[in-house]
């Protein structure tokens, strides 16, 4: 159920969606939570790593979407500390609802029922501040407050729902599942100029890259 990608770095198959779980320097991380009904699944994950839930310090969400907070519950009693994008940083929390405006914010109304605002604590991440090895860039599309992040020294980056992979290649999040296609593109464009090369490379859908994950970025941003 979960996949060494690297040294240190797991990829969770939760069928349909990913996840990671990071050594980072000895502060286990884990990178997006699944479905709510993916807690058990993560848990199994850690423990075969050699982990137990209460190892957890961090997580790190790629933005506010049921897929990828569902399973935070799960790591009430570990007390680990939940970092996400500013702008998603309100709707994890329960603070307030999704724009009903939007055709993905009155998407995520229908499903943020399911839900439960987790009883941990939350940290807002702006572009370009650092947990642990990892720098968060700003990549807003997806969601309003969507990060990636990127571990030079792990030669790693989670790029959440900006990018999935299908067929060996990784496309940008599709209309129907964005709040702003154009702006999907631009962070795309973006991360390839900012971050440094990496060589793992997880999408929030797909197969994850072992290997030329900036290469493959970079040969998307290329194509759009
Ligand atoms: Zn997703």
């Amino acid at each position: 159920m979960v996949q060494s990608l690297g040294d240190g770095v797991w990829w969770y198959d939760l069928t349909g969606v990913n996840a990671a779980l990071v050594d980072d320097g000895g502060t286990v991380t884990l990178v997006d939570t699944g479905m709510p009904w993916d807690g058990n699944r993560l848990v199994a994950g850690l423990i075969d790593t050699g982990f137990e839930p209460r190892d957890v310090e961090r997580i790190l969400l790629t933005h506010y979407d049921m897929d990828h907070v569902g399973g935070l519950s799960a790591f009430e009693q570990a007390g680990a500390t939940v970092y996400v994008g500013t702008a998603d940083a309100n709707f994890v929390a329960g603070d307030r609802s999704p724009p009903l405006r939007n055709h993905k914010g009155a998407l995520q109304r229908l499903t943020s029922p399911l839900v439960d605002a987790p009883d941990l604590p939350i940290e807002p991440l702006s572009d370009g501040e650092t947990v642990g090895s990892f720098t968060a860039y700003h990549t807003s599309g997806h969601t309003p407050g969507h990060v990636s992040y990127v571990s030079e020294s792990l030669s790693t980056a989670l790029l959440g729902d900006l990018v999935r992979e299908k067929r060996g290649r990784f496309h940008p999040s599709p209309w129907h599942l964005s709040y702003d296609i154009r702006d999907v593109r631009r962070s795309i464009q973006s991360l390839v100029e900012d971050a440094p090369s990496f060589e793992i490379a997880v999408p929030g859908h797909g197969t994850p890259f072992e290997r030329g994950g900036s290469d493959r970025l970079a040969d998307l941003a290329a194509r759009l």
